[in-house]
């Protein structure tokens, strides 16, 4: 569907996958003016599909456009679109093997000028792709490099939007991290380079004595979809969730008192994932014994259980 200033989103339509012909001076090549969201839908063997809350990812996608002057699209025009496209794509396979239909919306500037500022047209595209299940061998605990080197993210930045050059921005420190055996980088806050935001793609948590710390939101982390969603089933547990600045001295302070229980990541492709193993500044930090701990493995169970249409959705997630 594209945007044209003064007419508006138009125009849309459901075409086969192929490729997407841009003029080279197009803004989005130049100026970055992207933004991206990222979700599944779930099939059973009756045919039946749904989206996991959706609402939620057109709410954030609304808000990183607005962050990046790109114009809004109407969040139920958007869900109806999606459920109309997911029901022309038979291919995938029921959702009870893990698999998925892994969903990119995503818009860009599209008017070729040289000029710095808010392009007057746009496209926006979905595109679908099946996916398999993550973890196919079980759930293995990640490495992970807290970098004291590059930031991700400023306050007042766009970090709390799903934008492309975030990602482009974080790649380097990522390719650094893997060259030293570490498969992900977990982000300090860009001011003070001491507290917790996030990991590459996902939010991150923290078990320390019973309670489940989580760096709050604070205008640099993206708000994840699977954060608020874990959040909300700890608490219906009556575990005790603490949203709050976290410090990597606080957290090390913790691990060597052996009060960091557990620890993991959470995301719409892993769904949650659990750490098994922190560096900061050389400091290695082995987190229960590397092994998938208790909590960890209940949330991924309930959550892929809702996810998959095998335990009842009490929160009213799944959307047909
Ligand atoms: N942080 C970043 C930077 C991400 O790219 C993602 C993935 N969208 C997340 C966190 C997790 O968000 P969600 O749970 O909505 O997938």
């Amino acid at each position: 569907m594209d945007y044209t200033e003064g007419k508006g989103w138009h125009d849309p339509q459901i075409v086969p996958y192929s490729p997407l012909t841009l003029d080279p001076a197009a803004m989005v090549f130049h100026y970055g003016q992207a933004v991206f969201e990222g979700l599944k839908a779930y099939r059973n063997h009756e045919d039946k599909a749904w989206l996991f809350r959706p609402d939620q990812n057109f709410k954030r996608m609304n808000r990183s456009l607005s962050r990046l002057s790109m114009p809004l699209i109407d969040e139920a025009f958007m869900i109806e679109a999606l459920k109309q496209l997911v029901a022309t794509e038979k291919e995938w396979i029921p959702t009870d093997s893990g698999t998925s239909l892994y969903i990119r919306p995503f818009v860009i500037a599209t008017e070729p000028c040289f000029g710095v500022r808010a392009s007057h047209t746009y496209k926006f595209i979905i595109l679908l792709s099946p996916v398999g299940a993550y973890y196919s061998g079980g759930m293995k605990p990640v490495k992970i490099y807290v970098e004291n080197n590059y930031v991700r993210a400023v306050r007042g930045g766009t970090g709390n939007a799903k934008v492309a050059g975030n990602y482009a921005g974080s790649l380097k420190a990522q390719e650094e991290a893997k060259e030293k055996g570490y498969e992900q980088v977990l982000w300090l806050d860009g001011i003070e380079n001491k507290y917790v935001e996030e990991v590459g793609s996902m939010n991150v948590f923290f078990k320390v004595k019973g309670e489940v710390w989580v760096p709050a939101l604070n205008g640099s982390i993206l708000e994840g979809i699977t954060r608020d969603s874990t959040i909300h089933m700890l608490k219906d547990w009556g575990v005790t969730v603490v949203e709050k600045r976290i410090s990597m001295e606080e957290l090390y302070e913790a691990y060597t008192k052996d009060e960091l229980e557990e620890a993991f990541g959470t995301g719409t492709a892993a769904v949650i994932s659990p750490i098994g193993e922190m560096n900061w500044n050389g400091h290695q930090m082995i987190i229960n014994g590397e092994q998938t701990g208790e909590l960890t493995t209940k949330l991924y169970d309930q959550m892929t259980g809702i996810q998959y249409g095998l335990l009842e959705d009490k929160f009213g997630w799944s959307v047909e």
